[in-house]
């Protein structure tokens, strides 16, 4: 397992409405991944149609889609051992209710339409995510001395 995979990270209107932006970044900082990519967007329609590609159809489409156009967004790339995967764990289950305590989700939601975050589901989707919110310049592929050296053996 690579200590440079990468995911893509989002604090959805909500998250960033209620102030916890900070709080979401520290948790990833604190588990020892390195922040390489971040901006505040306000997306298009159509930028999150294709995010959500394959969501197109479900019932909940529209409203997912209104609701991540409700507000800016905090869109991230965080990268490190696992990154995709334990990503998803930091966050929760979708469904806020089923989410354990210490997960973001279950820590700081209880709505699955209202769920603060968005955190991709594979290491593809999350090429397919960076992609599509990042120009290659603007992830930064930088060295912490302190994370090469005392967050990995
Ligand atoms: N969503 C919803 N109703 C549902 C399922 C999903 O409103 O029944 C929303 C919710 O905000 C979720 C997003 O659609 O985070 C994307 O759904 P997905 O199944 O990909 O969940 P996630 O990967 O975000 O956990
Ligand atoms: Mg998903």
């Amino acid at each position: 397992m690579a200590n440079n995979e990468r995911t893509f990270i989002a604090v959805k209107p909500d998250g960033v409405q209620r102030g916890l932006v900070g709080k979401i970044i520290q948790r990833f900082e604190d588990r020892g991944y390195k922040l390489v990519a971040l901006k505040q967007v306000t997306p298009s329609k159509d930028h999150l149609e294709v995010h959500y590609q394959d969501l197109k159809g479900k019932p909940f489409f529209p409203s997912l889609i209104s609701y991540m156009q409700s507000g800016p967004v905090v869109a991230m790339v965080w990268q490190g051992l696992d990154a995709v995967k334990q990503g998803r764990v930091m966050l929760g289950a979708t469904n806020p209710l089923q989410s354990a305590p210490g997960t973001i989700r279950g820590d700081f939601c209880v709505q699955t339409g209202r769920n603060i975050c968005h955190g991709s589901d594979s290491v593809d989707s999350a090429n397919r995510e960076i992609a599509h919110w990042f120009k290659t310049e603007e992830i930064n592929d930088y060295t912490s001395d302190q994370i090469n050296k005392w967050v990995y053996e």
